[in-house]
């Protein structure tokens, strides 16, 4: 029943991209492979829409080898043209190479695209056990300040200054498509999590935001639970959050813990939410250096981002056969990749997945 819930509630969020679907011609929507495991998983993800018969055409993006001077990073400035223009775009994990001052690439499109928001669900995934079969959370990170604003430098030798920034606005931008989100998808409970007991005057002014938000969502129930206490009752027990919002790093570490909760990284999707309409779907993972190129990677997380990503467009039909080839593969228990105890290689899942469609 919680899928379906999901299902109906997204059809809601569709709004700013409605009307797409109904073109006869092919939606233009940006891939980036991404690093590591990322082109790996990506032509999971190609060869299933394809037999899918999904009508995306893909914009396909790679990270350059040289910084480009107008978005100071490697990402080109036509892969941002890209995503502004289709207004969709699927993401694959991204490195940050190291050497020369240049910004980094998550960053990059996080800032340049306004990413305000990065939506990461979790749900046990049916006929896969875990200790709970119960998890169905949410995650709503902010995702353009905070912790990661970017703004480091050292004070002395021997001292070095990390600025967490937090402002009105980006707090209330999150805090209402929190609780716009748990509207619309049937859900009764939002948690802010923070640490403003100590942060007091930057968790303290998100923890105000939200605040100020729930008194406009009255059939919400609105909560507020300190980072710490938050890790310990998930872990205890999982069903007691539903949606759960916080600045940027919590957002960050819960989610990963939230992962764990239901079988690990190579399943959990997210979605960026930026301004004017733009979805940039990613999986929550990295590039997963140490199984990198051995076709050993798990796609699901980046398959179910694409699944997002359908339900955004509108193209419902297509993104529940696709969920539901996905769940039914991994229910089955016959083709699993390693990270979920199995002996499937990436292309065996992929293959198994298509023959599930
Ligand atoms: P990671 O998520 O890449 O890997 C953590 C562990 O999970 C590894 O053992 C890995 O093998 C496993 N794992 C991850 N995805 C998997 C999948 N799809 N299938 C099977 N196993 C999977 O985290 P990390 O090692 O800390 O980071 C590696 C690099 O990725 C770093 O450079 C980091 O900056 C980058 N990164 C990028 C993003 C992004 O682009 N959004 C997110 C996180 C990390």
């Amino acid at each position: 029943s919680h899928l379906l819930r999901r299902t109906l509630g997204s059809r809601y969020l569709a709004n700013s991209l409605r009307g797409f679907s109904s073109a006869s011609t092919p939606i233009r929507a940006t891939l980036f492979p991404g690093d590591g495991i990322g082109p790996e998983i990506a032509e999971s993800v190609k060869q299933i829409f394809l037999a899918a018969e999904v009508p995306i055409e893909w914009e396909e993006h790679y990270v350059g080898t040289e910084i480009d001077p107008r978005t100071q990073s490697f990402l080109t400035w036509e892969s941002l043209e890209s995503v502004r223009r289709n207004k969709v775009g699927l993401k694959g994990p991204m490195v940050t190479p190291i050497g020369k001052w240049h910004r980094s690439l998550n960053l990059t499109l996080r800032k340049e695209l306004n990413l305000y928001a990065n939506v990461r669900p979790c749900y046990s995934l049916p006929g896969y056990k875990t200790r709970y079969d119960d998890v169905d959370l949410i995650t709503i990170r902010e995702n353009t300040e905070g912790e990661y604003s970017g703004l480091e430098h050292q004070v002395v030798r021997g001292v070095v200054e990390s600025l967490k920034i937090i402002t009105r606005q980006a707090s209330l931008r999150v805090a209402e498509y929190a609780f716009h989100y748990a509207k619309a998808h049937g859900r009764e409970r939002v948690s802010a999590v923070h640490k403003a007991n100590i942060m007091q005057k930057t968790d303290g002014l998100f923890l105000k935001c939200c605040r100020e938000v729930a008194e406009k969502y009255p059939e919400i129930t609105y909560e507020e639970v300190v980072i710490d206490n938050c890790c310990m009752m998930l872990v205890k027990n999982p069903a007691l959050f539903d949606v759960l919002v916080m600045p940027n790093l919590y957002g960050d570490i819960i989610s990963d813990l939230c992962a764990g909760l239901i079988g690990g990284l190579g399943l959990t999707p997210s979605c960026n939410i930026g301004e004017g309409g733009i979805v940039l779907a990613e999986a929550v993972h990295g590039s997963a250096p140490d199984i990198a190129g051995k076709n050993l990677a798990n796609p699901t997380a980046l398959l179910l981002s694409g699944v997002t990503m359908l339900r955004h467009l509108d193209l419902h039909d297509k993104a529940d056969r696709i969920q539901n080839a996905i769940l039914n593969t991994i229910a089955e228990g016959k083709y699993r990749t390693a990270d979920l105890g199995g002996k499937s290689k990436t292309s065996e899942f992929t293959q198994a997945i298509i023959d599930h469609l």
